[in-house]
């Protein structure tokens, strides 16, 4: 039997590669990082052919370093940057355009217009997400309108669509197949994540015609093989999922009422929902999560914009410490915060919040207030953002949440552990291997490959690292989570007072 299963992680600013043995630990690994193209302020674009080559060079890299050939490989699977869009000539398999990152705010406007034509209830009734230019639908209708001849390409079926997941298997398959899996078509905001289709009335809305869009496939299941000319062998391209999809499968969140957070530049929390699509009333969006079979299931999805990236700006704005590790010691040097809340709304406020408009607070600062409580204060609003977001899933799906497992970066930092389990009042694990999005990827490609027999003895893989058990009274947690919301209501009325200032004064009245 081969020995490992590959895992590709196509992430935002590295592709990385890592070959997984049986009992799920790294055997090697290598990472590439790839250039951010920034044509204009919010735009963000990448080279298609740098993802494609970075990530097969990190490929080629982890089959060196371990001396393997492709018949030492069980299967690969995919984990990927979600939405970002790219359209390719289907017969050359050059792409028309750069990779519109999911970053990339150029089309706003065309989302503005859609809400205000009044399609919100239906985007959200069918695609379980709010109209936004994050998703897929925009950029592609961007390219088919700005990129001249795309359109008729598109029409003639010359074009093909893909994410980065669709992208990746064209190019191992030697442009051989042309699929996405249910996780990645549920960010495309054109796919019906209730009856598992491209959607016909969303498609019009933004024309994109049918033929461009790749077969959408469960998650877990092999989809072809790579050619003979990429690794020298025909390896089962046998698994794909979205990147937080995968680590919630990584994190062997299989049961509903199941959560991780992943703790990165922002924070990601999704919640197992079994077969059961939650249209939430709390700003979260619904999305399919991966699983090993075709009847899908789902999860509810809420992001904290701004997570360890407060870490950053502690570290390369304010220059308040060294390293972002380092903000640990600053913290726990400190009682508590001597009352100061840091709001990092440094872009609005998201779920459940949904405000663009709020700013980065600072409340409470009294003579005493030290670096360290201001690093602490912003160590401590991580944790209180993931509350937020967790308190609006647990009001969603009627659950009350008894473990959070954790992931990401930030996670690194202990204080910061402990202070979700404090303030959530709940036990929170995180687990001896953190790479858990790449392993999301190799499970569900190990799972369809026989590789490993079940979820079960997957399961048994999971090796818990740490567990953080909440120590803080429940009296100090209400308040402190008082407090927290009194500085956010602070964060809101900052901006919402200045567009009253600048009303007429018979409009105030
Ligand atoms: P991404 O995948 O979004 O690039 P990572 O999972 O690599 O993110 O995590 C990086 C983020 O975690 C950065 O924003 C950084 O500031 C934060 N971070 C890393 N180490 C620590 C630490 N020890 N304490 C707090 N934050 C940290």
């Amino acid at each position: 039997m081969p020995k490992y299963i590959m895992a590709l992680d196509q992430g935002t600013t590295s592709s990385r590669s890592i070959l997984f043995d049986h009992e799920g630990r790294i055997a090697a690994m290598a990472q590439k990082e790839f250039t951010q193209i920034y044509p204009q302020p919010g735009w963000v674009e990448h080279d298609p052919m740098e993802i494609w080559s970075s990530q097969f060079s990190t490929a080629m890299e982890v089959m060196a370093q371990l001396g393997v050939t492709a018949q030492d490989i069980a299967a690969i699977g995919i984990t990927n940057q979600r939405e970002t869009t790219i359209l390719w000539d289907k017969n050359t398999g050059r792409p028309v355009y750069n990779a519109i990152v999911w970053q990339c705010r150029r089309t706003a406007p065309m989302i503005d217009r859609i809400v205000a034509e009044g399609y919100t209830d239906m985007i959200r009734g069918k695609t379980g997400l709010v109209p936004d230019a994050y998703f897929s639908a925009s950029k592609i209708a961007w390219i088919l309108d700005n990129i001249p001849g795309a359109r008729k390409k598109a029409e003639d079926g010359e074009l093909y669509f893909g994410n980065v997941d669709s992208w990746l298997i064209y190019n191992l398959t030697r442009h051989g197949v042309h699929v996405t899996d249910y996780t990645n078509a549920s960010r495309t905001m054109l796919f019906n994540i209730h009856t598992l289709e491209w959607d016909e009335e969303l498609l019009e809305l933004f024309r994109i015609p049918r033929c461009i869009l790749p077969e959408v496939r469960p998650s877990s299941e092999v989809y072809g093989h790579t050619d003979e000319s990429v690794f020298g062998g025909q390896i089962p391209i046998a698994g794909a999922a979205g990147d937080q999809q995968a680590a919630l499968f990584g994190q062997c969140c299989f049961a509903p009422g199941d959560v991780k957070n992943t703790y990165g530049t922002g924070c990601f929390l999704l919640m197992n929902t079994g077969k059961q699509a939650i249209t939430s009333t709390n700003g979260l969006v619904t999305t399919i999560a991966a699983s090993t079979s075709s009847d899908v299931e789902y999860a509810l999805e809420g992001s904290v914009f701004v997570g360890g990236a407060v870490i950053q700006w502690l570290r390369d704005e304010m220059r308040m410490i060294r390293t972002a590790a380092d903000s640990q010691e600053y913290a726990e040097h400190a009682e508590d915060t001597a009352g100061v809340y840091l709001v990092p709304a440094f872009a609005g406020m998201g779920a459940p919040y949904w405000d663009p408009y709020a700013r980065g607070t600072i409340v409470g600062i009294t003579r005493g207030c030290s670096k360290e409580h201001f690093i602490r204060a912003a160590l401590e609003s991580i944790a209180y953002q993931s509350a937020d977001v967790i308190r609006a899933m647990e009001n969603d799906a009627e659950v009350k949440l008894n473990t959070l497992k954790v992931d990401g970066g930030a996670t690194a930092n202990d204080f910061l552990v402990q202070f979700q389990a404090d303030i959530i009042g709940a036990e929170v694990h995180r687990p001896s291997c953190i790479e858990t999005t790449a392993m999301g990827a190799a499970y569900l490609a190990g799972l369809a490959s026989g590789y490993w027999k079940s979820k079960e003895e997957i399961r048994r893989n999971w090796a818990l690292g740490n567990r953080f058990t909440p120590k803080m009274e429940d009296e100090k947690r209400e308040s402190l989570l008082k407090g927290w919301k009194r500085a956010v209501r602070c964060a809101i009325a900052w901006a919402a007072d200045e567009e009253k200032e600048e009303q007429p004064k018979e409009q105030q009245e």
